[in-house]
């Protein structure tokens, strides 16, 4: 067991604004139920280190068993849609999240309590309303990213960190927030280490 209970001292709970994703990948695929609904969606939650590295693929007698989320599936659906192509119904993606960083994480919760633990942090976490309350919509036009960066600040009680992409003509995209959550897949903490951002100091956020 010793082996299979690596070790992590946070998560990284990550959530992606489809808008960036479609724009920046120039094709994006809609899941085969149909287009997401405009709203943040989960990345996943991934084990991390204080010193900026990270476990990955840390199980692989651990492979992904649907049968354990049937109960949550309909809200990954919603929630955690998967926007690559070819065109999908998501199970890749959890797949993929579960044996990358969810096997490195078991020493604290089984696939389920991971998937529930991350499902539960989306509800907590509104960032479309947060942002919205800030003035802050996705309406293609260009916010400062310490506007964007004070405004989850405020709405969270803690300092995200923010990933940006390009679109084709170069701009600064808002792509993806960080938050940092305790071991036990809980609680919101002050990240320990931000990744380091890529944005410009203009950050546009682009419509979906
Ligand atoms: P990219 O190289 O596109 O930034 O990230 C590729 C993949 O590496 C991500 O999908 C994620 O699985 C992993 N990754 C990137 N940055 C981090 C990080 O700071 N912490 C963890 N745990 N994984 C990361
Ligand atoms: P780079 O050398 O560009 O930082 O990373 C090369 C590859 O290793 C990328 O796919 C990146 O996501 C991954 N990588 C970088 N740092 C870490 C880490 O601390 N842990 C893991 N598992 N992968 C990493
Ligand atoms: P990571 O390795 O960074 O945790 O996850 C990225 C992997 O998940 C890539 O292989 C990517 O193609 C796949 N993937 C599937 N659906 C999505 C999605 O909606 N967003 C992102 N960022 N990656 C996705």
């Amino acid at each position: 067991v010793a082996c299979l209970s690596q070790e992590f001292d946070f998560f990284y709970f990550v959530q992606q604004w489809p808008g960036a994703y479609c724009d920046t990948k120039q094709s994006c695929c809609y899941p085969k139920t149909g287009k997401p609904t405009a709203d943040f969606s989960i990345h996943g939650l991934w084990p991390n280190y204080n010193d900026g590295s990270w476990p990955s693929n840390c199980d692989p007698d651990s492979v992904f068993d649907k049968s354990q989320i049937s109960h949550l599936i309909s809200s990954m659906e919603k929630n955690w849609p998967s926007l690559s192509c070819p065109s999908s119904n998501g199970m890749r993606f959890w797949s993929h999240e579960w044996e990358k960083h969810g096997t490195c994480a078991q020493s604290e919760l089984d696939q389920s309590e991971y998937f529930e633990a991350t499902l539960k942090l989306k509800e907590k976490v509104n960032l479309l309303r947060i942002l919205k309350n800030a003035g802050i919509e996705a309406d293609d036009e260009f916010y400062t990213l310490n506007s964007i960066t004070n405004a989850i600040k405020e709405g969270t009680g803690f300092t995200p960190g923010i990933e940006c992409n390009r679109d084709s003509a170069h701009n600064s995209q808002l792509y993806q927030v960080y938050l940092c959550v305790d071991t036990s897949g809980s609680d919101l903490i002050q990240c320990p280490v931000l990744p380091k951002s890529k944005c410009g100091e203009q950050v546009q956020f682009p419509k979906f």
